[in-house]
């Protein structure tokens, strides 16, 4: 497969390249006070302006973001609006125990709905289809991970209905994936085309009396202040919304890890391809190796295909505007054509990356302090589409001193311990994901069901 002349690298996503850049909408004109500030007007920080102007509209509420709405991972990510939680089952099992985990998991059941009925309810057009999530095993070790895997959920509160496992035929008469041993499919799972989805999601704010400054960074948050180079905001409450950037935060550098994911999408493929890959509905993709590839057939028929890439840059550094190393595109483009042999003569037209938010303990957390006032959320590392709405409605009850089945859901007032310093944090995440991918490479060429060696060692010293 090739690139063809006018392959887009960066400029944010190809979801903004294909609806257009929105116009900029004006920074913050000076200091101001407000009852709520939110910083990052991602879909965390959207989402719990959303629901606390619809449930106190007398609220004064400001988003100071840095660039545009949607500029992060929510306007850049693989569309999975996904009901795999975000964060361990086994970790919050462990702190509330085991019902309390099932609870956050059918939480986030619903949640997809949730975020469907408002984006119908709010004339959000963002090509959603609800089709579910395909997992595939291409080799012996990923059948027998992929089936365990399918046993721990049945564990986790996933039922009857909620997961199926895949033979190949079953398998291959939704999708054909090169060299598949089968599979599972969840209904739990719809796609959606991310810009779209930020565009609208940040109108509806707006309609509700929200004010969005955009090119306006906080530089440092504290009890009932946010610092920007445009004027201080002071508010009774301040969300702190900002993931893959909490480090541009004085004094939050080692709290969240940046790590970045990258995608690539191919021109529109052809009837004839389309005809031998099968695949007629909605449902994304993703195969079962270590280092994660995750798909979705976008509206246009394309196919648009994630992963890791180079994960982790040295001193979290990051391309912002989205541009991607051609190691990682070269990756990709083998990965999709591994999965997707048909694909061998089209063109991929963009690739592009952003940031995951991942905390050390690798589960997503909501917090607020009364006493401060501040409040945040995230830590969803590759699942905050779904994770950053029930995150927000939880935010929402914590903030207005309701005692609800939200405030109490296991990934409220969690803290995880800080990020190691550089550079035993930079060879950590290369030394991690080196290994994932040779595990990755071992695990294609063994008849072995066994999981490799290197990726569980990985496992262990990660903490994942
Ligand atoms: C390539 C990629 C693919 C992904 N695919 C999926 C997927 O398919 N499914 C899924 O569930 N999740 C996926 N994710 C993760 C998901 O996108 C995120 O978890 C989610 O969007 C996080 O939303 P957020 O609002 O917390 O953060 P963000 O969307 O990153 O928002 C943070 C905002 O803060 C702004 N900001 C930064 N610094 C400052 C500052 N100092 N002051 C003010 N504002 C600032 C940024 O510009 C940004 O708009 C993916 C992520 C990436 C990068």
């Amino acid at each position: 497969m090739q690139k063809t002349s006018d392959f887009a690298n960066g400029g944010v996503s190809f979801w903004f390249r294909d609806v257009g850049l929105p116009a900029k909408r004006a920074p913050l004109p000076g200091p101001i006070d407000v009852d709520v500030a939110i910083v990052g007007a991602g879909l965390t920080g959207l989402w719990t302006a959303y629901y606390l102007a619809q449930a106190s509209p007398d609220l004064k509420i400001a988003i100071v973001e840095k660039e545009f709405a949607g500029y992060g991972a929510s306007g850049r990510n693989g569309g999975w609006l996904s009901g795999e939680p975000a964060g361990q089952f086994r970790r919050y099992a462990k702190t509330h125990g085991a019902d309390s985990a099932k609870r956050l998991q059918r939480n986030m059941f619903d949640t997809i709905d949730e975020v469907i009925s408002v984006a119908s309810g709010e004339d959000i057009d963002a090509d959603i289809v609800k089709d579910g999530l395909i997992h595939v095993a291409t080799n012996a070790a990923q059948l027998q991970r992929l089936t365990h895997h399918v046993d721990h959920l049945r564990t986790q509160g996933w039922g009857a209905d909620d997961l199926f496992l895949l033979t190949p035929s079953e398998l291959g008469e939704r999708v054909q994936v090169a060299g598949a041993r089968g599979g599972f499919w969840t209904p739990h799972c719809a796609r959606i085309h991310p810009a779209k989805f930020m565009i609208g999601l940040a109108a509806a704010v707006e309609r509700l009396g929200v004010t969005i400054y955009e090119d306006t960074a906080a530089d440092s948050i504290s009890a009932g202040t946010v610092t920007t180079g445009r004027g201080t905001v002071t508010a009774r409450y301040v969300v702190q919304a900002l993931e893959g950037y909490t480090d541009s935060i004085a004094g939050q550098r080692r709290k969240l890890m940046p790590m970045n994911s990258s995608m690539i999408v191919t021109e529109p493929l052809s009837p004839s391809v389309w005809a031998e890959i099968g695949w007629s509905g909605a449902e994304l993709v993703g195969d079962s190796g270590h280092s994660f590839a995750y798909s979705q057939r976008t509206a246009d028929g394309r196919i648009a295909l994630g992963g890791r890439g180079v994960p982790y840059n040295f001193a979290s550094s990051f391309a912002a505007d989205g541009s991607t190393a051609h190691k990682a595109v070269g990756q990709l483009m083998e990965k999709l054509q591994a999965m997707f042999p048909a694909v061998a003569g089209s063109s991929v037209q963009h690739t592009w990356s952003g940031v995951l938010g991942v905390p050390r303990d690798w589960c997503a957390a909501v917090n607020f302090d009364r006493r401060t006032g501040i409040a945040n959320a995230g830590g969803y590392v590759g699942h905050g589409l779904t994770g950053t709405n029930l995150a927000a409605r939880t935010l929402r009850d914590l903030i207005l001193g309701d005692d609800t089945e939200l405030t109490r859901l296991p990934w409220v007032g969690r803290h995880a311990r800080r990020w190691e310093v550089e550079p035993i944090r930079w060879i950590g995440a290369s030394a991690l994901y080196a290994a994932y991918r040779h595990a990755d490479r071992r695990e294609t060429h063994s008849p072995r069901p066994e999981t490799a060696i290197t990726a569980k060692i990985a496992d262990t010293i990660s903490g994942r």
